[in-house]
């Protein structure tokens, strides 16, 4: 007889995580992760950072009563990243015309944001992705009820962006369309676009009154902090409604904790009040209020200038490791296969890089050296080390 759940079907694995799973129960003592969207250091470990264990200790030394935040979250939070997202002494700030809520990751910040949309917003029904982006970004949208549609984005030729093809797009959705944008390093490509070709996607977006959906979940790995928040700030400056979704989870490598925010830029600060008293409605009837311990870590690091500093010399760090990475793969590609040109691994920012290896070539490195990526071709390239590299390199080498 039918049950309550005889009519569910088994959903598909998650393509990422599925990489991480097979990966996991290889036995091959000299396997390698590619597939991950995580920092490793050289020694092929998530760090736990120094600005984050002094962070912890004061709490801890504290020994405070572990209290419900407020439903919008920390203020001390709140008003940091603020500052961190559209910078200091910005007018949206200044003018109050911002608003600035904790959030349970990057993606809880994402589903705050589609949800408001959705209930309280005169946006339209349709919200545009990047052909390709970040997988979850499809399913959180259509599950908060959008139809989702992808704008050309990745040009496989050149290794870069199709950005007439993105343009023409933008020009053609419906008024009141959210475009979600990828502040900097783009997941999964690696391609961003350039200053001038942002400042034609910001006029296309103001002129057509389309709504700006930020995701900045990479803030610091591309050229810094300030460098990577200025697609944001510029956005801010534009004057139209302004959602920005960021993440902590890499820039603090705080992943399980999950810190995240989402801040959204309205056109006074009266409007920006109604807007905030009905996104606390959306965080309330999900889950109340956000957990407390990520969030005090990172606004006692980024409160005391010392830590700060800190946590600015740990993020450039990691920055600088990952973009010498790039160079060591390209010139050892360069050595194993000559006939190969690869220089574009050193022009891509982030974490990632759609390599171009296809998914024959992806199969043969997993099932012939158990060196796992994504079938897209995207690797981690933050999970590249001095150790596992050359390894890389000879197995690329063999399957091209
Ligand atoms: N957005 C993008 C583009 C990401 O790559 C990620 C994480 O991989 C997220 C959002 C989600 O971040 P979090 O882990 O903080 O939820």
């Amino acid at each position: 007889s039918a049950s309550l759940f005889s009519a569910i079907e088994m959903a598909p694995r998650d393509p990422i995580l599925g990489v991480t799973e097979a990966y996991n129960a290889d036995k091959n003592p000299a396997k390698t992760n590619l597939g991950v969207g995580v920092y490793y250091d050289d020694n092929g470990k998530v760090p736990l950072l120094e600005c984050v264990k002094k962070a912890e200790a004061e709490l801890i030394a504290k020994l405070a009563p572990r209290t419900y935040l407020p439903i919008d979250g920390l203020a001390t939070y709140d008003r940091a990243v603020q500052e961190l997202v559209f910078g200091a002494g910005s007018a949206v700030v200044t003018e109050k015309r911002a608003i600035t809520v904790q959030a349970v990751g990057g993606t809880g910040a994402l589903k705050l944001g589609a949800d408001f949309l959705k209930h309280f917003s005169a946006a339209g029904t349709e919200v545009w992705i990047s052909d390709p982006s970040w997988e979850n970004h499809r399913a959180l949208f259509e599950m908060a009820g959008f139809k989702v549609n992808a704008y050309p984005y990745y040009d496989a030729a050149t290794r870069g962006v199709n950005f007439a093809g993105m343009l023409d797009a933008l020009k053609t959705m419906k008024s009141g369309s959210v475009v979600l944008l990828h502040a900097c390093c783009h997941n999964p490509t690696g391609a961003d676009l350039t200053d001038d070709q942002w400042t034609q996607v910001i006029e296309v977006v103001t002129s057509r009154s389309l709504v700006p959906f930020l995701d900045m979940a990479y803030q610091g790995f591309g050229d810094g902090i300030e460098e990577d928040g200025q697609v944001v700030r510029r956005f801010a400056e534009a004057g139209g409604p302004l959602f920005v979704s960021n993440s902590f989870s890499k820039s603090f490598s705080l992943y399980g904790e999950r810190v995240g925010a989402l801040s959204i830029a309205a056109a006074s600060a009266e409007e920006a009040a109604r807007v905030l008293s009905q996104l606390k409605r959306v965080v309330r009837t999900n889950y109340s209020n956000p957990p407390i311990h990520g969030g005090q870590v990172v606004a006692t690091a980024l409160a005391s200038p010392e830590l700060r500093k800190l946590w600015e010399d740990e993020l450039a760090e990691m920055r600088v490791r990952i973009r010498e990475m790039r160079q060591l793969l390209v010139a050892k590609l360069k050595e194993k296969a000559p006939a190969h040109d690869f220089d574009f691994v050193i022009k891509q920012r982030g974490m990632f890089s759609y390599s171009g290896l296809t998914k024959a070539q992806v199969d043969r490195l997993r099932n012939e050296f158990s060196i796992y990526a994504v079938d897209t071709g995207r690797i981690c390239v933050a999970a590249l080390n001095s150790k596992n590299i050359d390894v890389v390199v000879d197995a690329i080498a063999k399957v091209l």
